[in-house]
Protein backbone atom coordinates (compact mmCIF):
# COMPACT_ATOMS: atom_id res chain seq x y z
CA UNK A 1 0.00 0.00 0.00
CA UNK A 2 0.87 3.39 -0.27
CA UNK A 3 3.26 3.87 3.12
CA UNK A 4 4.90 0.33 2.08
CA UNK A 5 5.11 2.07 -1.16
CA UNK A 6 7.15 5.39 0.38
CA UNK A 7 9.18 3.64 2.72
CA UNK A 8 10.55 1.53 -0.31
CA UNK A 9 11.51 4.62 -2.10
CA UNK A 10 13.24 6.57 1.02
CA UNK A 11 15.26 3.65 2.07
CA UNK A 12 18.70 3.69 0.45
CA UNK A 13 20.52 0.78 -0.48
CA UNK A 14 23.91 0.05 0.33
CA UNK A 15 25.81 -2.70 -0.83
CA UNK A 16 28.75 -3.82 1.02
CA UNK A 17 27.94 -2.41 4.62
CA UNK A 18 29.03 -2.70 6.93
CA UNK A 19 31.08 -5.52 5.62
CA UNK A 20 31.31 -7.15 1.81
CA UNK A 21 28.13 -9.21 0.82
CA UNK A 22 25.62 -7.25 3.31
CA UNK A 23 23.11 -5.05 1.85
CA UNK A 24 22.36 -2.53 4.56
CA UNK A 25 19.51 -0.40 4.44
CA UNK A 26 19.55 3.04 5.33
CA UNK A 27 16.23 4.78 6.86
CA UNK A 28 18.07 8.07 7.43
CA UNK A 29 16.13 10.07 3.86
CA UNK A 30 12.71 8.14 5.38
CA UNK A 31 13.52 10.25 8.94
CA UNK A 32 14.51 13.22 6.84
CA UNK A 33 11.08 13.61 5.22
CA UNK A 34 8.57 14.70 7.35
CA UNK A 35 5.19 13.61 5.70
CA UNK A 36 6.46 9.87 5.14
CA UNK A 37 7.76 9.95 8.39
CA UNK A 38 4.82 10.61 10.51
CA UNK A 39 2.67 8.10 8.68
CA UNK A 40 5.47 5.52 9.63
CA UNK A 41 5.09 6.38 13.35
CA UNK A 42 1.34 6.61 12.44
CA UNK A 43 1.38 2.99 10.72
CA UNK A 44 3.54 1.35 13.80
CA UNK A 45 1.57 2.83 16.24
CA UNK A 46 -1.25 1.46 14.81
CA UNK A 47 0.28 -2.31 15.31
CA UNK A 48 -1.15 -2.07 19.34
CA UNK A 49 -4.52 -2.77 19.07
CA UNK A 50 -5.63 -3.15 22.79
CA UNK A 51 -3.35 -0.32 24.40
CA UNK A 52 -0.21 -0.96 25.70
CA UNK A 53 1.89 0.67 28.42
CA UNK A 54 5.10 0.72 26.94
CA UNK A 55 6.93 0.88 23.87
CA UNK A 56 10.29 -0.64 24.22
CA UNK A 57 13.13 0.84 21.01
CA UNK A 58 16.19 -1.40 20.42
CA UNK A 59 19.21 1.01 20.56
CA UNK A 60 20.00 3.24 18.56
CA UNK A 61 17.56 3.06 15.31
CA UNK A 62 14.97 1.85 17.11
CA UNK A 63 14.50 5.09 19.60
CA UNK A 64 13.86 6.52 16.52
CA UNK A 65 11.14 5.17 16.18
CA UNK A 66 9.81 3.70 19.64
CA UNK A 67 10.00 7.57 21.39
CA UNK A 68 7.15 9.04 18.56
CA UNK A 69 5.21 5.85 18.47
CA UNK A 70 5.12 5.94 22.41
CA UNK A 71 4.04 9.59 22.73
CA UNK A 72 1.55 8.66 19.48
CA UNK A 73 -0.38 6.01 21.91
CA UNK A 74 0.09 8.04 25.10
CA UNK A 75 2.72 5.12 26.33
CA UNK A 76 6.29 5.28 27.77
CA UNK A 77 8.88 4.67 26.21
CA UNK A 78 11.57 1.89 27.39
CA UNK A 79 15.10 2.23 25.41
CA UNK A 80 17.11 -1.36 25.30
CA UNK A 81 20.45 -0.74 25.49
CA UNK A 82 23.89 -2.06 24.45
CA UNK A 83 25.61 -3.82 27.63
CA UNK A 84 27.29 -1.24 29.93
CA UNK A 85 25.19 1.78 28.57
CA UNK A 86 22.82 1.89 31.35
CA UNK A 87 23.80 2.95 35.26
CA UNK A 88 22.49 -0.13 37.38
CA UNK A 89 21.38 -2.63 38.59
CA UNK A 90 19.96 -3.58 35.56
CA UNK A 91 18.67 -6.66 33.64
CA UNK A 92 20.60 -8.43 30.68
CA UNK A 93 19.99 -11.19 27.87
CA UNK A 94 22.86 -12.55 25.44
CA UNK A 95 22.62 -13.49 22.18
CA UNK A 96 25.00 -14.24 19.03
CA UNK A 97 26.12 -12.30 16.36
CA UNK A 98 27.71 -13.35 13.28
CA UNK A 99 31.27 -13.33 14.60
CA UNK A 100 30.72 -13.62 18.74
CA UNK A 101 28.19 -12.52 21.44
CA UNK A 102 26.16 -9.25 22.11
CA UNK A 103 24.54 -8.39 25.30
CA UNK A 104 20.96 -6.08 25.76
CA UNK A 105 20.37 -4.27 28.94
CA UNK A 106 17.19 -2.59 30.58
CA UNK A 107 16.13 -1.10 33.76
CA UNK A 108 14.03 -4.26 34.95
CA UNK A 109 12.12 -1.18 37.81
CA UNK A 110 10.93 0.66 34.99
CA UNK A 111 8.28 -2.56 33.73
CA UNK A 112 5.79 -3.14 35.58
CA UNK A 113 4.79 -7.10 36.32
CA UNK A 114 2.34 -7.31 33.40
CA UNK A 115 2.99 -4.46 31.67
CA UNK A 116 2.17 -4.55 28.12
CA UNK A 117 4.81 -3.65 25.82
CA UNK A 118 5.18 -2.85 21.79
CA UNK A 119 8.68 -3.52 20.78
CA UNK A 120 9.92 -1.45 17.96
CA UNK A 121 12.68 -1.85 15.85
CA UNK A 122 14.16 -0.45 12.58
CA UNK A 123 14.67 -3.77 10.62
CA UNK A 124 14.07 -7.61 11.52
CA UNK A 125 16.73 -9.18 9.78
CA UNK A 126 17.46 -12.81 11.62
CA UNK A 127 15.45 -12.26 14.22
CA UNK A 128 18.04 -12.65 16.92
CA UNK A 129 18.19 -8.77 18.21
CA UNK A 130 14.35 -8.82 18.50
CA UNK A 131 14.23 -12.65 20.17
CA UNK A 132 16.32 -11.62 23.03
CA UNK A 133 14.41 -8.42 23.31
CA UNK A 134 11.43 -10.59 24.02
CA UNK A 135 13.07 -13.10 26.71
CA UNK A 136 14.44 -9.95 28.12
CA UNK A 137 11.23 -8.36 28.77
CA UNK A 138 9.11 -11.18 29.84
CA UNK A 139 11.88 -12.42 32.10
CA UNK A 140 11.00 -8.93 33.70
CA UNK A 141 7.28 -9.84 33.88
CA UNK A 142 6.25 -8.20 30.79
CA UNK A 143 3.47 -8.94 28.28
CA UNK A 144 5.11 -8.75 25.05
CA UNK A 145 1.88 -7.89 23.20
CA UNK A 146 3.56 -7.27 19.45
CA UNK A 147 6.29 -6.43 17.63
CA UNK A 148 6.29 -3.70 14.65
CA UNK A 149 8.77 -3.09 12.33
CA UNK A 150 9.77 -1.01 9.72
CA UNK A 151 11.67 -3.49 6.98
CA UNK A 152 11.25 -7.24 7.31
CA UNK A 153 14.14 -8.84 5.32
CA UNK A 154 11.98 -12.00 4.71
CA UNK A 155 14.90 -14.24 3.49
CA UNK A 156 16.86 -14.07 6.66
CA UNK A 157 13.32 -15.61 8.39
CA UNK A 158 13.78 -13.74 11.67
CA UNK A 159 9.98 -13.89 12.05
CA UNK A 160 10.13 -17.65 12.84
CA UNK A 161 12.25 -17.14 16.03
CA UNK A 162 9.86 -14.74 17.92
CA UNK A 163 7.60 -17.67 19.14
CA UNK A 164 4.34 -16.75 17.14
CA UNK A 165 3.89 -13.28 18.73
CA UNK A 166 2.08 -10.47 16.09
CA UNK A 167 4.75 -8.64 13.89
CA UNK A 168 3.66 -5.76 11.87
CA UNK A 169 5.78 -4.90 9.26
CA UNK A 170 5.42 -1.75 7.06
CA UNK A 171 7.75 -3.07 4.15
CA UNK A 172 8.53 -6.80 3.68
CA UNK A 173 11.43 -7.50 1.06
CA UNK A 174 13.41 -10.47 0.16
P1 LIG B 1 18.94 -9.21 13.50
O1 LIG B 1 19.25 -9.35 14.95
O2 LIG B 1 19.78 -10.04 12.62
O3 LIG B 1 17.46 -9.35 13.21
O4 LIG B 1 19.34 -7.72 13.08
C1 LIG B 1 18.52 -6.67 13.46
C2 LIG B 1 19.32 -5.57 14.07
O5 LIG B 1 20.39 -5.19 13.24
C3 LIG B 1 18.42 -4.37 14.25
O6 LIG B 1 18.68 -3.73 15.48
C4 LIG B 1 18.75 -3.49 13.07
O7 LIG B 1 18.79 -2.13 13.44
C5 LIG B 1 20.11 -3.96 12.60
N1 LIG B 1 20.11 -4.19 11.15
C6 LIG B 1 20.28 -5.35 10.49
N2 LIG B 1 20.26 -5.17 9.16
C7 LIG B 1 20.08 -3.87 8.98
C8 LIG B 1 19.94 -3.04 7.80
O8 LIG B 1 20.02 -3.48 6.64
N3 LIG B 1 19.73 -1.71 8.02
C9 LIG B 1 19.63 -1.19 9.26
N4 LIG B 1 19.76 -1.93 10.36
C10 LIG B 1 19.97 -3.25 10.23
Amino acid sequence: EAVARRVDALVRLVPDYPEPGVLFRDITPLLADGPAFGDVIASLAGAAPGGVDLVAGMEARGFLLAAPVAAHLGAGVLPVRKAGKLPGPTASASYSLEYGQASIEIHPTTVPDGARVLVIDDVLATGGTAAATVELLQSCGAHVVGLAFLVEIAGLAGRSRLGGLPIDTVLTVD
